[in-house]
């Protein structure tokens, strides 16, 4: 199954109840894609849809973020769903900066919020 798309998850952690919940709400779409997450992302989508194929990195703070930057650039992601917490200050906000360029840089689609995050996978519910 080379040619599934290839998507990126990650939430901070205000954010990581939203995103398992919006992970569930569209298992089904999430099902067809190969998924790679931050290491507390991953294990929290895990936690509640375990049959999905999803390889966790590291966590964000220690080089989670870097991670997927770098398979978006090395074109191993497709697109990234990124829940982020606005409010919270981060020991790691220039590595989410730095990430967030680099999906700019490649022109994927990107979703930092879950209205966003909706009208992305729109197209694929049925
Ligand atoms: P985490 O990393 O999923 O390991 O918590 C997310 C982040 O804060 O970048």
């Amino acid at each position: 199954m080379a040619d599934r798309k290839c998507l990126a998850l990650i939430a901070h952690d205000q954010k990581k109840d939203d995103l398992a919940a919006f992970v569930k709400a569209n298992e089904a779409v999430f099902a067809g894609l190969k998924i790679v997450a931050t290491g507390t992302t991953g294990g929290r989508v895990l936690d509640i849809c375990p049959g999905l194929d999803v390889t966790r990195l590291k966590s964000g703070p220690l080089g989670g973020d870097q991670q997927i930057g770098a398979m978006i650039a090395t074109g191993d992601v497709d697109c990234l769903i990124f829940f982020v917490d606005p409010l919270t200050p981060m020991p790691h906000d220039v590595d989410v900066k730095a990430l967030m360029r680099l999906a700019i840089v490649y022109d994927i689609p990107m979703a930092l919020n879950r209205a966003t995050a909706e009208e992305l996978i729109a197209f694929r519910r049925s």
